[in-house]
Order: structure tokens, then C-alpha cells, then sequence
């Protein structure tokens, strides 16, 4: 399959890791739209989207969220930080690997739509 985060999960393609274990990795977007922009993906690419969580994956992403409030923590995001996850067209998601925007490091925008 031919997806760029299954390339950066797999080192193929070179990325700036914030955390890594052995089902999640965090590394830094390349376009960042805030101070602090980092993507949390899973290693596998269990679901393309939010669309795609059901009973077999939802563990994980569990565990993207307890290591997304990690991470908030160390990059210290203590008065707040945005979670998004793109899902489908209209969303205007580019990478079809479910993936999740970490957004903080100053005031957001209001508009989230
Ligand atoms: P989406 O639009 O699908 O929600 O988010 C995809 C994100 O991946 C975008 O914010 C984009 O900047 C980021 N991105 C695309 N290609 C790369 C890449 O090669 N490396 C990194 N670190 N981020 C990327
Ligand atoms: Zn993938």
C-alpha cells in the first residue's frame, strides 16, 4: 500500500519523532499550523479514519489519547491545545491513515469549521 505515514511508521521516510513506543509513533507536521503541531498516528494502518474506528481498533486509539495528553504534558501545553482529526473529503483530510493534529503552544484560531 502505497501510504505516506505507513512510510514514516516504517522509517522510510524521514520524520522529526517526538515519542514512539511500540504502537504509536508522534513526530512533528511538516506545515505546521500552530506553535506546537505534532501528528499522532498508529504504527499500523488499522483505519484510514475516524470513520473506520470500530470495536477490533478502538483500543488504540485509546492509547493515541492517553499518549496525546502525555505529550501535552511535555511540550507544555498547560493552558490548553486543540485535538482535530480530519475524516473523509469534506473534512479536507489528505492522508488517508487515521492520524491526529496536536495544536497548542499559543491562542487558537475560533473557527473550527
Ligand atoms: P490531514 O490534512 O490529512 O488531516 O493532515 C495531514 C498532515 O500531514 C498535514 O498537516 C500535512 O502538513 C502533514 N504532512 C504531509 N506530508 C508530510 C510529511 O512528509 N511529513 C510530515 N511530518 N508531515 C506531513
Ligand atoms: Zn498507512
Amino acid at each position: 500500500m502505497d501510504c505516506l505515514f505507513c512510510k514514516i511508521a516504517a522509517g522510510e521516510i524521514p520524520s522529526t519523532k517526538v515519542y514512539e513506543d511500540e504502537t504509536v509513533l508522534a513526530f512533528k507536521d511538516i506545515n505546521p499550523m500552530a506553535p506546537v503541531h505534532i501528528l499522532v498516528i498508529p504504527k499500523e494502518h488499522i483505519a484510514d479514519s475516524a470513520a473506520d474506528i470500530t470495536p477490533e481498533n478502538s483500543a488504540t486509539v485509546a492509547h493515541i489519547f492517553e499518549i496525546i495528553a502525555k505529550i501535552a504534558r511535555e511540550q507544555g501545553l498547560d493552558n490548553g491545545f486543540r485535538v482535530v482529526t480530519n475524516s473523509g473529503e469534506d473534512a479536507l483530510q489528505t492522508v488517508s491513515h487515521i492520524h491526529f493534529h496536536i495544536l497548542g503552544g499559543g491562542r487558537l484560531q475560533e473557527k473550527l469549521g
